[in-house]
């Protein structure tokens, strides 16, 4: 059963009630870009008190600095505003529990889901697979405070991020729902 017939019935919902969320203006109200993972049990707008119109939020896994995130940034200070960023990524994320050797492996084999257990990822699926994940840097994390600092020196390095930036570093804790900050990347990400 497919998904989809929910979400379009849920899509159909909103828009019912969608009123004068079709006045807003594209610039982020409240002048901000949140960089998150995308875990299913992340809600930026929740877990930030986010209204559709207030800020930016880029997701991919991890939540890591990517060239692309890093393209999604820089066009939302550089055409839409945007003055203040954060990156957060959370614990318990997928992230940990795989290296590049890993996942390049498992797609080697197999392009079926596979499994997690104890001792990490493994396949369940049949081949075949595919070696083109040889070419991916998968931007996998071993520790959480070492990636969100990692990255905020990323972003802050970055010739086309303005100094005036700050980018404000933190890890949500998927037990509790807490923002808590890295005081490294913090530190690292501070305005001139
Ligand atoms: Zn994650």
């Amino acid at each position: 059963m497919s998904v989809l017939p929910e979400v379009i019935a849920a899509n159909a919902e909103y828009a019912a009630s969608f009123g004068d969320r079709s006045e807003l203006a594209l610039p982020p109200a409240r002048g901000f870009a949140v960089l998150t993972c995308m875990d299913a049990r992340l809600d930026p707008a929740k877990y930030a008190g986010l209204s559709e119109g207030d800020a930016h939020v880029i997701r991919n896994a991890g939540g890591r600095a990517s060239d692309d995130a890093i393209r999604s940034l820089v066009i939302s200070y550089k055409l839409l505003g945007t003055k203040e960023w954060f990156v957060i990524h959370h614990s318990d994320c997928g992230m940990e529990f795989f290296t590049d050797e890993v996942i390049r492996g498992l797609l080697a084999n197999s392009l079926e889901t596979a499994a997690l257990g104890d001792q990490g990822f493994y396949d369940v699926g049949t081949g075949p697979g595919a070696r083109e994940g040889d070419y991916i840097d998968w931007l996998t994390i071993s520790d959480q405070a070492t990636s969100v600092t990692e990255d905020v020196r990323r972003i802050r390095n970055h010739p086309l991020v303005p100094a005036r930036i700050p980018i404000y570093g933190y890890i949500y804790d998927v037990k509790s729902g807490l923002l808590l900050e890295v005081p490294t990347a913090t530190e690292v990400g501070r305005a001139a």
